[in-house]
């Protein structure tokens, strides 16, 4: 590792758990550390205090001109945007700006990277790639967007074999020179249009995961999305597809290798093997293409074969998820609250074959419910509403599903218990933020799985 910031003056911008994980860093390493946040000391509270004790100094409120561009370095949080002026400054006057995954990554050169993005999945993904690394024995950090920020594995790269790596978008417009040996791009569709002005801009966001690439590293994409398969024509490494079919949706790099779903599971066509996909953790077809992504990931970094289908097995899900909460009197109960959108609800519906009874409703984002409606045809026995947009939920469902009024989770858990018979699903997929009711959507869900615990 040839990287010394001994000395160096560094600012870390944006003090969330990123922020403060890359100043810890830095601070091992012998760093002087100015930390930059928007709020005020107050509203920073416990934070302020942590970067006090950890011997940084503390810059809150407006910039003060020229802090930035006086640094030797910035390093700068995923919720920060690059392109604030005080940053464009600091690079025209020669400084280095970093995200935090890019410093986090100089000091893990020697551990291989499995780098994983996309709209939709990452975290499930990233879960499980994990998962199937860990079943292969590897000392295994598991974290970036998801979880633990990537500068704690910085903070004992002795202690892995492996880091498996979410990476937004945001990261990924802060790298450099960060190298996974393996990433993948999961799928690409509209989102962040606040932060990007195109669709394509937020594409070659993501695109940059393949541009540190090297031989012996490789890329993994979807092959059922045109976008993705755009995207890889700019990897410089060996190309792996996944998909339902085998037949990749548009013109593709060549491919040196495809996992391919069938009846029960998926194959990867170029070892000749055959994976079981049992785990009702991991059912949808959407998580059978986030399967596949992972045990690309997991077989091509070394797992071997039998530690991946143990690891698919046993991957125990990620909690409001399509997270099975309890099996009561013959119907299961299953938590999605992390359905914060109409498109992920639709993942979930396409997921059960019928017999739902649909909790949904809370802080709707204006895009229609039709969509869902319309997957719900012939599956969705009938809907409980709550929160706020329990109205326009119901004049959706008008004339094609019975709609009870429940207001409150609590009156919809005791309706539905009511009125579902053995074999029938609960599904809670609110299509709606939870901010209404709940502090979050880990709050909705958490509240829903007391509620069936308690019946
Ligand atoms: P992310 O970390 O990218 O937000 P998650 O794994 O947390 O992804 O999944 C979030 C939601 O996205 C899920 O609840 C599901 O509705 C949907 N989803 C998950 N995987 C996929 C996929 N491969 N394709 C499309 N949608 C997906």
């Amino acid at each position: 590792m040839s990287l010394s910031l001994s000395g160096q003056k560094v600012l870390v911008y944006g003090l969330a758990k990123s922020g403060v994980a890359a100043l810890r860093l830095l601070r091992q390493h012998g760093a002087h550390v100015t930390a930059l946040d928007a709020r005020t000391e107050d509203a920073l509270g416990e934070v302020g205090r942590e970067v006090k004790s950890l011997g940084a100094s503390l810059v809150t409120g407006p910039v003060p001109p020229g802090l930035l561009a006086s640094q030797d370095l910035v390093v700068v949080s995923p919720g920060v945007p690059l392109a604030l002026p005080e940053i464009e400054a600091a690079r025209s006057a020669g400084v280095a700006v970093w995200g935090e995954v890019e410093l986090a990554s100089r000091f893990l050169t020697d551990v291989p990277l499995f780098g994983i993005t996309g709209t939709n999945g990452k975290s499930t993904t990233t879960a499980l790639t994990g998962e199937l690394f860990l079943r292969g024995g590897r000392r295994t950090f598991v974290g970036g967007n998801l979880g633990r920020p990537f500068s704690e594995a910085a903070l004992a790269p002795k202690a892995w074999d492996a880091l498996v790596v979410e990476l937004s978008s945001f990261q990924l417009e802060g790298i450099r020179t960060l190298r996974p040996r393996g990433a993948a791009i999961l799928n690409l569709t509209p989102d962040h249009l606040d932060r990007y002005a195109t669709h394509a801009d937020y594409g070659a966001a993501k695109a940059r995961i393949f541009q540190s690439q090297q031989a012996g590293d490789f890329a993994v994409v979807n092959a059922d999305d045109a976008d993705v398969l755009g995207l890889a024509r700019a990897a410089k490494v060996p190309v792996y597809g996944f998909g339902m079919t085998g037949r990749p949706v548009a013109d593709a790099p060549k491919l040196a290798g495809q996992a391919i779903a069938e009846e029960g599971g998926f194959r990867l066509d170029f070892l000749n093997e055959h994976y079981r996909l049992t785990n009702r953790a991991l059912r949808g077809a959407h998580n059978a293409q986030n399967a596949m992504a992972a045990t690309l990931l997991a077989r091509l970094g070394g797992v071997p074969a039998d530690a991946v289908q143990a690891g698919l097995d046993s991957y125990p899900g990620l909690p409001h998820r399509m997270e099975s909460v309890r099996v009561l009197d013959g119907v299961e109960w299953v938590n999605d609250s992390k359905a914060t959108n109409v498109d992920s609800v639709l993942v979930a519906l396409r997921a059960f074959k019928g017999d739902l009874w649909l909790i949904a409703g809370g802080k709707g984002k204006g895009a229609p419910y039709a969509p869902m409606v319309e997957e719900g045809r012939g599956k969705v026995k009938g809907v409980l509403t709550i929160g706020q947009d329990a109205d326009v939920l119901a004049k959706a469902y008008a004339g094609q599903a019975p709609v009870h009024a429940c207001g409150t989770l609590d009156a919809a858990v005791k309706k539905a218990r009511e009125v579902a018979k053995a074999g029938d699903t609960v599904l809670l997929s609110p299509a709606c933020a939870s901010y209404d009711q709940f502090k979050n959507f880990e709050d909705r869900g958490d509240t829903f799985k007391r509620l069936v615990g308690a019946l």
